[in-house]
């Protein structure tokens, strides 16, 4: 593609989103340079890893991908045996009874891992790892010509570049770089979760798959709690071997501060799970003992305010713009979106079809609307699902999946289990 102003991206975060930027600006034949806070060897064998519905946004990633890799892109898939135009709804249930509730509306659903799916946009990537980014600044560089875009890392090291883009997930430096610590801070929400990967036995594991392939959810009314499972990995034909993910999250107590411990956790979710109808009741049961479940608050950028982007240098992308709560799954598909949106706005003002602050402003201005409107809908979802009163009602049974529009977002914020705090 011809462009006439090289413009250089420094990318800051190599998750699926910086990822694909740099895939986009790379296709574009745009110079990029991506900075990972983890080393290259803690890229690959971080603890923390889950499964993500993609649904509506797929249809963005090859705007940035090269053909080769779009093609492959079902590597990437919990289950690679699994063709998404085969599933059509996702179940949920009364996790007291046992009895399905209602099958959600999803457009060709597939659960694709977080870590498949980064290693497979990295193909072809130059990636810097090890790179902290601490500070950020726009100043006279010698040797350059005009102000450019200094990045700085923890190591000392620095980056110069035309634009940088902050794809450094929910708890974004980036972010705090461009707004100040105080504006970029997340806002807690009375939301608990234990998320983490188990196997089961074989029969057990063959029986939750056979409520869905991909996803089941329960929803407990005693307790307003909700016992997820979705297949994360299938390394063979022996359902022993199958990886699942389990996501227990409840509103209200008790807060992180209330289980410290790996054992209290532990006591706690077997308690709980003990309480579900089957196959659940088992599922929770089969979890080992010495799993050590980690506990996350439900967090949202609820200060979220259009932000300086000093004439379109700095901008943020996926979650470091956009942190939501996990039960719609919207998170990573609005990422897909921006990063496209990006590397559109990048080329638009490389071959001067626009100058580089009123494209990047364009960009903003759409990720920050169409961000704060999935971060109220998608809190919202969290809080009346986990309510039997509030669950048909939630954005989930009214909307399923789909991409929400702007007038859906945010209404009834705060309604149910109360604001934010
Ligand atoms: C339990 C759970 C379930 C989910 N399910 C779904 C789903 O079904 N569907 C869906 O669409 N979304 C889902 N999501 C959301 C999805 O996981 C995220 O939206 C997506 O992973 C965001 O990708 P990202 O690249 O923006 O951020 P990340 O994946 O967090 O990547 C950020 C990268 O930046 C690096 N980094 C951080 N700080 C720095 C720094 N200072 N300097 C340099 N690098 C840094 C990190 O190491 C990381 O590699 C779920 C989330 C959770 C927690």
């Amino acid at each position: 593609m011809a462009t006439e102003r090289k413009l250089h991206t420094i990318i800051i975060g190599a998750g699926t989103t910086g990822l694909l930027v740099a895939q986009g600006l790379k296709k574009a034949n745009l110079p990029y340079s991506l900075y990972e806070y983890e080393t290259d060897t803690s890229y690959q064998t971080r603890p923390r890893e889950w499964g993500m519905t993609l649904h509506w946004g797929s249809e963005h990633v090859s705007n940035c991908l090269p053909p080769e890799l779009v093609a492959r892109l079902s590597e990437t898939y919990a289950d690679t045996s699994i063709d998404p135009t085969s599933v059509t709804g996702l179940p949920i249930y009364n996790g007291k009874t046992g009895e399905r509730i209602m099958v959600m509306g999803a457009a060709n659903p597939c659960r694709v891992s977080r870590k498949k799916l980064r290693n497979l946009f990295k193909e072809g990537l130059d990636v810097s790892y090890g790179k902290e980014l601490v500070s950020v600044s726009i100043e006279r560089v010698e040797g350059e010509e005009g102000e450019k875009v200094v990045a700085g890392f923890k190591d000392g090291s620095k980056a110069v570049g035309d634009v940088l883009v902050g794809c450094d997930g929910a708890r974004s430096t980036a972010r705090e770089c461009i707004v100040g610590e105080e504006a970029a801070a997340l806002t807690e929400v009375p939301l608990t979760m234990f998320n983490f990967t188990t196997r089961f036995p074989a029969g057990l594991a063959e029986e939750v798959r056979g409520l869905s392939p991909l996803f089941v959810s329960a929803i407990h009314p005693d307790h307003g709690s909700m016992f997820w499972t979705s297949i994360q990995d299938v390394p063979s034909s022996d359902p022993s071997t199958w990886l699942f993910q389990v996501l227990l999250s409840w509103t209200h107590d008790p807060l992180l501060k209330d289980l410290r411990s790996y054992e209290d956790r532990m006591a706690f979710f077997k308690q709980r799970s003990a309480t579900y109808a089957e196959p659940w009741r088992s599922l929770g049961a089969a979890v080992p003992d010495d799993t050590k479940l980690p506990m996350d608050p439900g967090t949202l950028w609820d200060k979220a305010s259009k932000w300086d982007n000093r004439n379109g240098r700095l901008t943020l992308c996926g979650d470091a713009a956009h942190p939501m709560t996990p039960h719609r799954g919207q998170g990573l598909n609005n990422a897909l979106q921006d990063a496209s949106n990006f590397v559109a706005a990048l080329i638009a003002a490389a071959s001067a079809k626009s100058p580089l602050a009123d494209a990047v402003d364009a960009y903003d201005k759409e990720v920050l609307a169409r961000g704060t409107t999935e971060m109220q809908i998608s809190y919202k979802q969290s809080m009346f699902i986990h309510s039997w009163e509030t669950l048909m009602q939630s954005p989930m049974v009214k909307l399923g999946m789909h991409q929400a529009k702007k007038d859906e977002g945010g209404a009834e914020r705060g309604a149910e289990e109360g604001e934010a705090k």
